[in-house]
């Protein structure tokens, strides 16, 4: 195998989406005298803000794809739904990290769990979906209560479907028509974790300490770390992913959602190949960054140590906090173990990731009652 290319300071990063995962990557990369390109479909994006080049134009304008590889020195993602052609464009001009193999398996929520199945990783049953006949025999064979998800581009629960004993299910298959679908089997799960790893180009592995997380709406509200699990689990929490990490032959960052049952077993249920809003703790509050490591990876340089600087407690903060007007900001910014993060999106709708706070502690668990409280102060509610 000849020897990876390593970028060092002074190179030029291409991302590909323009979201807060770019932004604080570009934080993270511009802090080492790195640049920074973005393309993404979008102008004055959360990271074009912050990078030194932002190209808007569509994935699937060939022309601007490669001129945009032609000024990079290596290219990565923040955003895995990029059509796998785009890459391939791209990879003409400049390295592409991770593959763009591995975007093709985790863009795709029916080849990854094949791709996870055949490498022996545990998961929830599923079957694939294709019709509403085909719903009625994969129930059969699964059971109910089940989750019906789309097989592309979905995320924060968007194209997924409960399906209850008793429900119709033509009536349930009929938004899904025309598109592929998974039947999965419901996990009634203990607690939902996710691990960070990320995976050098030479193959060396560091995953984070495990994340423990809690959603809401299906979209995630909050992560704390450590994970309040055994050792057992936490130990085998991080070599599942390092595994999972090595068989996609990955060069970045990952992060497998897992969950937890009450007998200690793990399934897997998804995974990202970039930073994930589980992993926003690290920029406040560990050695390395996911940021920064992510960095580290796609550059081939060795990565950093991965361990917490303390405990630590993420709140997403969603559009729905500006219902009322401009959330409280002073409030937050009096209480000096609270960081306060926005993503500079103009526009507050309701559900949109706007930014985050993370808290420390002396334990996970106090850093989350501070980092609640602290999302609690920005609507108002300890009295202005
Ligand atoms: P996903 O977009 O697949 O990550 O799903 C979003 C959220 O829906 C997960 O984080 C879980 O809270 C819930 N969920 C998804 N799949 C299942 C399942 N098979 N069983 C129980 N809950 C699920």
């Amino acid at each position: 195998m000849s020897k990876a290319r390593v970028f060092l300071p002074g190179s030029t990063i291409g991302v590909m989406g323009g979201g807060q995962l770019g932004r604080m990557f570009a934080i993270a990369a511009r802090r080492m005298g790195y640049r920074v390109h973005t393309f993404s479909p979008d102008e004055d994006t959360p990271t074009g803000q912050l990078a030194d080049r932002e190209v808007a134009a569509r994935y699937d304008d060939a022309a601007a794809v490669r001129d945009f590889a032609r000024r990079v020195d290596v290219l990565t993602f923040e955003f895995e739904n990029i059509p796998v052609q785009t890459v391939e464009w791209a990879a003409q001009f400049c390295e592409v990290r991770p593959a763009a193999s591995v975007l093709h398996v985790c863009q795709h929520r029916l080849r990854e769990k094949e791709f996870l199945d055949q490498a022996g990783v545990p998961l929830p049953g599923f079957k694939a979906v294709a019709s509403a006949g085909e719903l009625a025999a994969a129930v059969a064979e699964i059971g109910l209560p089940a989750v019906l998800k789309t097989a592309a581009f979905g995320y924060d629960g968007k194209g997924q479907r409960k399906i209850a004993p008793g429900d119709n299910l033509v009536e349930a298959w009929a938004p899904f028509a025309g598109t592929g679908a998974v039947l999965e089997q419901f996990v009634h799960f203990e607690k939902e974790i996710s691990v960070l790893v990320a995976r050098g180009a030479d193959g060396q592995t560091a995953t984070y300490p495990v994340c423990e997380n809690v959603h809401r709406n299906h979209i995630l509200d909050v992560t704390i770390v450590p994970a309040n699990i055994s050792p057992a689990a936490e130990a085998k929490a991080r070599a599942l992913a390092a595994g999972i990490a090595d068989k996609l032959g990955l060069v970045g960052l990952l992060a497998v959602e897992m969950f937890l049952l009450a007998d200690g077993s793990i399934l897997v249920n998804e995974l990202a190949p970039r930073p994930h809003n589980s992993g926003h703790f690290s920029f406040d509050a560990s050695v390395t960054s996911q940021f920064e490591q992510q960095l580290r990876a796609v550059c081939g340089l060795p990565l950093g140590r991965t361990a917490s600087l303390s405990p630590a407690a993420m709140v997403n903060l969603l559009g729905d906090l500006w219902a009322d007007g401009e959330p409280d900001w002073a409030a937050v910014l009096a209480m000096p173990e609270v960081k306060l993060h926005l993503y500079g999106k103009a526009e507050p709708r309701a559900g949109r990731k706007m930014g985050h706070l993370t808290a420390f502690g002396a334990t996970a668990q106090l850093a989350a009652e501070r980092a609640l409280a602290a999302r609690d102060a920005l609507r108002g509610s300890l009295g202005k």
